[in-house]
């Protein structure tokens, strides 16, 4: 690994860093922390911080609640943004049971073991996420609205409104802490950005995403704005996604390219798609985990309905950018960035595998817009829709004993329980559609 536990030590010292924020992330893709003060380090580098596994949805009961904090070395950062004397730096955490096992509950560990299976295999997973969310305003008090003064679209250049500068220090902030960032533009909606960042091993990028997220709240503050990655934070418009741009390699080589290949693809690549599309109905509970998510998966936003691939057009499921060569790779459109994102990757690498080792065959690629076919025309390609809404994809969890297995017994049973109830709540609400729709009416 990068450091030594001597080099954090030092790190700490050097840098005059007062409080050390151990980080984890929870089944439901929630950043938590334990904050402890620099003379806790030596302890936290020893394995022996502790946490009450009770207090977090979805971890575990009482009667077994105490739960250790393994930091992972190669994480430690400095949070620029903060004071810069007295620092505060993290340091992301794999979560252990007392008798020295993994939790199984930890998401970090789920997806570390699927990258040990591709391993095995020769493979390494690569991936690079693209990240979109609204910046609003808040109101007196503090609290979020979704109101917006700016009028951008598309890659404006926008005049120079508090969104552009607090993105253009969102940018910075996550070069100081190591971001390779490859864009950030002005998304399609008003008030709407995307950074992306290059690709990398699926951990890391996993465990970016989550400081990705942590770094665009907490300078969309500091600009007196509020970052929301709600998928879909007002209709009528666009929603934010957040695709998933995947590749495997073996011996540094880009499998997924062949010069010879149909498209210049490989075999592989055409197994891993297969793969993808097999589990997508499964998997969808997890890339789109919101009763609100399935509000984005709508007709007309750039967001996928259909279960379908191509090369060029945006609307179906996966879709093959033109680059090739070692930028060579299958995008997954329906995650949005309210999933968790150790537990999706863990879930498409999984998939992706399972194509490969069965030798899965995809079905044709349908390169036109599948929103202007009618149903007899999607019946005869055999084309199927993602769920329509949060109870349909729990279901198909349910139902999809590959993705549960994938994510182990614990997790899916506190993942389905929990999203059944969550939707629950939501189908007893009598909305503000409702009233204006049927009150007078009626
Ligand atoms: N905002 C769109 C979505 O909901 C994606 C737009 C794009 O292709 O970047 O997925
Ligand atoms: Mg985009
Ligand atoms: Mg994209």
């Amino acid at each position: 690994s990068r450091y030594t536990k001597q080099d954090i030590i030092n790190m700490i010292q050097d840098n005059d860093v007062e409080f050390i924020r151990l980080q984890f992330t929870d089944i439901f893709g929630t950043l938590k922390n334990v904050a402890i003060t620099a003379s806790q380090i030596e302890r936290a580098l020893k394995n022996e911080c502790m946490f009450d596994g009770s207090a977090i949805e979805g971890f575990v009961r009482i009667e077994e609640s105490d739960m250790y904090l393994y930091p992972d070395l190669d994480t430690f950062q400095i949070f620029p943004w903060r004071p810069q004397q007295g620092k505060v730096a993290r340091l992301i955490c794999d979560v252990y049971r007392p008798n020295g096992e993994p939790f199984e509950g930890d998401p970090r560990y789920i997806l570390k073991r699927v990258i040990k299976q591709a391993e095995d295999m020769g493979y390494s997973f690569e991936v690079g996420p693209e990240c979109e969310f609204f910046l609003f305003h808040t109101d007196d008090n503090g609290m979020p609205t979704t109101i917006t003064h700016e009028k951008g679209s598309y890659f404006d250049l926008g005049p120079v409104d508090l969104g552009e500068n607090a993105r253009r220090d969102m940018v910075l902030n996550l070069e100081d802490m190591g971001f390779e960032i490859e864009a950030s533009h002005h998304e399609v909606a008003s008030a709407q950005h995307e950074i992306d960042f290059a690709h990398n091993g699926a951990l890391q990028t996993a465990d970016d995403i989550m400081t990705l997220k942590l770094v665009i709240k907490s300078i969309a503050k500091r600009h007196g704005l509020h970052a929301s990655f709600m998928p879909k934070p007002k209709s009528g418009v666009s929603g934010s996604g957040m695709h998933i741009n995947m590749s495997l390699q073996k011996n540094g080589h880009n499998i997924f390219y062949d010069p010879e290949g149909d498209l210049e693809m490989s075999e592989d690549a055409y197994h891993f798609i297969a793969g993808i599309l097999a589990h997508a109905k499964g998997m969808t509970a997890l890339t789109n985990p919101l009763v609100n998510s399935y509000k984005r998966l709508v007709a007309g936003y750039e967001a996928p309905i259909y279960i379908a691939w191509s090369v060029m057009n945006r609307s179906p499921l996966v879709r093959v950018p033109a680059a090739r060569g070692k930028g060579t790779r299958v995008e997954l459109r329906c995650p949005d960035p309210a999933c968790n994102p150790y537990l999706v990757l863990a879930v498409c690498l999984a998939a992706g595998l399972e194509g490969i080792k069965k030798k899965l065959v995809p079905p044709a690629r349908v390169d036109r817009n599948i929103f202007e076919m009618d149903c007899n025309e999607k019946e005869a390609l055999h084309i199927e829709s993602l769920p329509q809404d949060l109870c349909e994809a729990t279901r198909e969890l349910e139902k999809d004993a590959f993705v549960r297995n994938v994510l182990g017994e614990h997790v899916s049973e506190k993942y389905i329980e929990a999203k059944y109830k969550e939707w629950e709540n939501y189908r007893v609400q009598v909305t503000e559609w409702e009233i204006e729709e049927y009150l007078y009416r009626i």
